[in-house]
């Protein structure tokens, strides 16, 4: 209250309760493990018991580029390595705005109150964010975040692509490891990332506006094909119709594309996550799709294509990242560049010419 001339025109407002910053849960956890360093048994142990301050502090390993950091990485992940592989990991995609966090949140809560564990990943590239590990994102999914079924994991900050998607296809091994049964691997924005997330999930979802052409959505018709199911969002108020003439054109649309090697019809859906709608339809052609794909053998396959591109996705980003950090190539690359941007030679003779250098130092 005011005092004097104010007396009455001030007041203070309660507010609302904040939500913590930091998930309650893995602040009790990390009581008993703070300032002590762990050995690779002890990483694995605290990960396969489900310590969530343990997990992050080996994710928070694995993004690290420290050469030590790498070794202690490759150890743990290893050891995880047989207790990995039974989730269900699912991809969400769509443009910014579309309602993704909003989306997780909902859809996240409806499957840990059926007593799944659920971790949530993200891939953003471009992102500068740092280290979120218990932190959890304070601005979206504040619910989630302070749920002890849930688990929220930013983005690795800024990377190349490839790193990023190693990083986050190792955190995943050890999520799993650590026991959570589902995965969201949310990926922002529109462009490389999509194919980097397909890759490395079982079910693909696109997120969808009604309303917003396809090119105002970036979406290409590429990703389009990738989706196991589009959710046209933010069906409701003035919005349902519009959501509803959207899903009978993306319906249409999808019927032209090549059916997949799952043999699985990709399904269109409207749904409203603000006001809980079609949550449990959702989750229910999630399962409908695990059970079909497990049954027909497409499961294993897919996951097989998968570890078999990765391999190749490995060699390419070792190979390039010795040949930009080779001493000679990084005291040269910038003639060569000069030398191309002045028309002295040809992309092709320069870059062949230093990768004959680099061969024969
Ligand atoms: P993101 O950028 O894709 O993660 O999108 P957000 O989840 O942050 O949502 C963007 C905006 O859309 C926010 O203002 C949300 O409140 C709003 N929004 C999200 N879901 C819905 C929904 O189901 N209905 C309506 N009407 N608005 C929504």
């Amino acid at each position: 209250m005011g005092t004097g001339p104010f007396k009455n025109t001030i007041s203070v407002c309660k507010g609302v309760d904040a939500f913590p910053a930091v998930n309650p849960h893995a602040v009790e956890q990390f009581k008993n493990k703070r300032g002590k360093k762990l050995s690779v048994a002890e990483y694995v142990d605290g990960i396969r018991s489900g310590n969530r301050i343990v997990l992050s502090q080996a994710i928070t390993i694995i993004e690290s580029s420290l050469a030590k950091h790498q070794t202690l990485a490759k150890e743990i992940i290893t050891q995880c390595l047989p207790y990995s592989g039974n989730s269900k990991r699912i991809g969400i995609t769509g443009v910014p705005g579309v309602g993704k966090s909003t989306f997780i949140e909902t859809l996240g809560k409806y499957i840990t109150l059926q007593g799944h564990n659920l971790a949530v990943l993200t891939i953003d590239p471009s992102s500068e964010r740092s280290k979120g590990s218990i932190l959890g994102d304070k601005t979206r999914m504040e619910e989630l975040s302070v749920d002890p079924r849930a688990f929220i994991r930013p983005s690795p900050s800024a990377g190349s692509l490839g790193g990023v998607a190693r990083k986050t296809r190792e955190t995943i091994i050890l999520c799993e490891a650590a026991g959570f049964d589902t995965i969201f691997i949310e990926t922002v924005g529109v462009g490389q990332s999509e194919t980097a997330v397909h890759s490395m999930v079982d079910f693909f979802l696109l997120l969808m506006l009604a309303g917003a052409g396809d090119e105002l959505q970036g979406i290409k018709r590429g990703i389009m094909e990738m989706a196991d199911t589009i959710a046209i969002t933010k069906a409701d108020q003035a919005n349902i119709l519009k959501a509803e003439q959207a899903k009978m054109q993306y319906q249409n649309a999808i019927h032209l594309f090549q059916p997949s090697e799952s043999k699985w019809v990709p399904q269109v859906i409207t749904c409203s996550a603000i006001n809980h709608i079609g949550t449990d339809v959702i989750w229910n052609i999630i399962e409908e799709y695990f059970k079909v794909t497990h049954d027909n053998g497409t499961f294993l396959q897919k996951r097989r294509t998968q570890s078999k591109y990765w391999f190749h996705e490995t060699i390419d980003e070792i190979l390039n990242n010795h040949f930009y950090n080779h001493p000679f190539i990084k005291t040269n690359i910038e003639d060569y560049e000069e030398k191309v941007l002045q028309g002295n030679m040809t992309s092709y003779e320069a870059a062949f010419s230093l990768i004959n250098k680099y061969f024969s130092k």
